[in-house]
């Protein structure tokens, strides 16, 4: 049977043009199929012999088996083999008690006796009957791949800084090429990537690998997912390339991160609709769907720039990805922790709530969960189920439905001592025109209270309470409760005029000053002195409403030069009232 060489132009959606070419010809019948004379071992010997050469073998068409069967082959055959053999099988083909570790195995029976290649993939599929890919003959589905991995390629190549993969020299590609399996995979599985390679040190970019793709989507759109899946595996491999040690969390939710810039117009947050029914769950979770969310990078990258993701991989070359992220994010002059907070919010303007502020609506995050939902009050010590306490780095959303009335709302939350520095408790006062926020931390006894001024201004106050990186995952520190109460506005007019909290504190950025007025229209002055007296700078100075209000002090003076690490003194002026605290900023 001869073969017949056929060019195919195809355009790519963003870099040019790749030349494909095609072998053997659509138009060739399926080969025969007839029962292997040969011995097990024998058979397995052939099947691998290309692969024991450390040289790249230059058959043009091995062919190669992607499957199951060639698994039970191993198996059954694995007490008679060679070590030399045993040794070179590659691990994916190996029955689950002999691999190095739990990997992807979940390949079919197929047998991927075709290929085709693009400028830097060889895209293997089958041509029996039984096991044909989508669009066989006329192979459209089989070149959308390909094309859509040169896409991945060249975009992470040029664009995101994440490197080029390097062909493996193995697995079927006997070329310069990275192999891709294209064939049933079982279970829902889309796809999988498999790190192999002799990678000494980490970003030597001397590690391989090859991926796998489904040809049956099931009930989603395949050329949606094609795309999706093929971005996300290829990724996989550029992280191996980094480290091959990371926990699934990062993997998965930056792979996933990955789908949304090559791909925005078909990526859907997969995953984020699981992490927002459970916001009380550590954000690292690796188990179940979690772990593809991919809304924390969204939400970095937004703040921090789109090669955010690409930095703490390139820091994973030397360091673990913990590390890796708590380093870049101080090098920044961040604080991990008021991050977490501010994400918890983001988290909470998502879905329905979705304000225009905070993430881009293209992504189509879905809208969190409420943990508790109130419309009567008094509540009394009324606290989530063990269950649904925020662990690490989770939130809890508890909403307040505001009456028609001009009274104020009395929050109090009774924590544990040992969470004070592990937690913080933001309130949301959210109307049509958008939100205040109040930032509490709470005090020693891990207590925070709240008057709401004048809620009947909002459609709903939220408490969102977010827990730390560190927060220790254990249920009688993290358990708390929580009260509210409709107050007379009259009640709290004749408060003195304070400063509630200025955070974090100490603070390398900013600080956070929130403070109390007493009445409507009294003149609230807040200024920042050095430890000899001088004035440093006026953050505020001029009228405000009854109630609580915030202002930022980012570090810097009068003439906008920033101030020498020390000391300084906050004080709030209003009427006869006055209050200082102290604050420490580090350069
Ligand atoms: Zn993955």
């Amino acid at each position: 049977m001869g073969r017949m060489k056929m060019i195919l132009v195809t355009g790519l959606l963003l870099f040019g043009v790749a030349v494909i070419g095609v072998d053997p010809a659509p138009a060739d019948p399926a080969p025969q199929v007839t029962p292997d004379p040969e011995s097990p071992i024998d058979t397995l010997t052939r099947i691998f012999a290309p692969h024991l050469s450390e040289t790249k073998s230059s058959s043009p068409l091995e062919p190669v088996y992607c499957g199951v069967d060639i698994m039970a082959m191993v198996k059954s055959t694995w007490s008679r083999m060679s070590p030399e053999l045993r040794q070179h099988i590659p691990d994916v083909y190996r029955p689950f008690e002999f691999r190095d570790k739990g990997a992807n195995s979940e390949q079919g029976a197929e047998v991927c006796d075709a290929f085709l290649d693009s400028t830097h993939f060889r895209v293997h599929y089958s041509t029996d009957p039984a096991h044909l890919p989508p669009g066989f003959p006329d192979l459209q589905m089989v070149r959308d791949l390909a094309t859509h991995l040169e896409t991945a390629y060249m975009y992470h190549r040029d664009v995101s800084g994440m490197g080029v993969a390097l062909p493996d020299g193995d697995y079927g590609g006997g070329q310069d090429l990275i192999d891709c399996y294209f064939y049933k995979l079982n279970d829902g599985l889309f796809g999988y990537a498999h790190g192999v390679g002799r990678g000494e040190t980490a970003c030597d970019h001397t590690r391989w690998g090859y991926i796998a793709v489904t040809t049956d989507f099931g009930t989603y759109d395949a050329a949606s997912q094609l795309r999706l899946t093929s971005e996300h595996e290829y990724f996989h491999i550029l992280q191996y390339a980094h480290s091959s040690v990371e926990s699934s969390w990062f993997m998965e939710s930056t792979a996933r991160n990955s789908e949304f810039h090559v791909w925005p117009d078909f990526a859907v947050p997969r995953g984020a609709w699981a992490w927002m029914r459970h916001p009380y769950f550590p954000l690292w979770d690796g188990t179940g769907y979690h772990k593809y969310a991919p809304h924390f990078w969204l939400y970095l990258e937004a703040h921090h720039g789109r090669d955010f993701v690409t930095r703490i991989w390139d820091r994973c070359c030397h360091a673990e990805f913990e590390t890796a992220l708590i380093s870049e994010i101080d090098e920044l002059g961040v604080d991990l922790d008021a991050t977490l907070m501010d994400f918890a919010v983001w988290n909470y303007f998502s879905g329905e709530r979705d304000d225009g502020n905070h993430y881009d609506p293209v992504y189509g995050l879905p809208a969190v969960f409420q943990q508790a939902s109130y419309t009567s009050y008094p509540l009394l010590s009324t606290a989530l189920s063990g269950g649904t306490i925020a662990r690490p780095a989770g939130s809890n959303y508890i909403r307040f439905m505001g009456p028609a009335s001009r009274n104020n709302l009395q929050l109090t939350f009774d924590g544990h001592p040992d969470m004070v520095g592990e937690r913080a408790v933001v309130v949301l006062g959210v109307n049509e025109w958008g939100h205040r926020s109040w930032v509490l931390e709470p005090d020693t006894d891990g207590n925070v209270e709240l008057i709401v001024p004048d809620w009947g201004l909002f459609d709903y106050v939220t408490l969102v309470v977010a827990n730390f990186w560190n927060a220790p995952d254990d249920s009688i520190s993290l358990h708390y409760t929580y009260s509210a109460a409709e107050i007379e506005q009259a009640t709290e007019v004749t408060d003195p005029a304070k400063l509630v909290n200025c955070a974090p504190n100490p603070f390398g950025n900013s600080t956070r000053v929130v403070y109390y007025s007493p009445r409507d229209g009294s003149t609230s002055t807040i200024r920042v002195y050095d430890t000899a007296g001088r004035l440093v700078r006026t953050l505020i100075d001029e009228p405000v409403f009854t109630g609580l209000h915030q202002v930022v002090w980012d570090g810097k003076d009068q003439h906008g030069r920033m101030a020498a690490t020390g000391i300084y003194l906050i004080r709030l002026e209003n009427g006869p009232h006055q209050h200082t605290r102290k604050v420490m900023f580090v350069r």
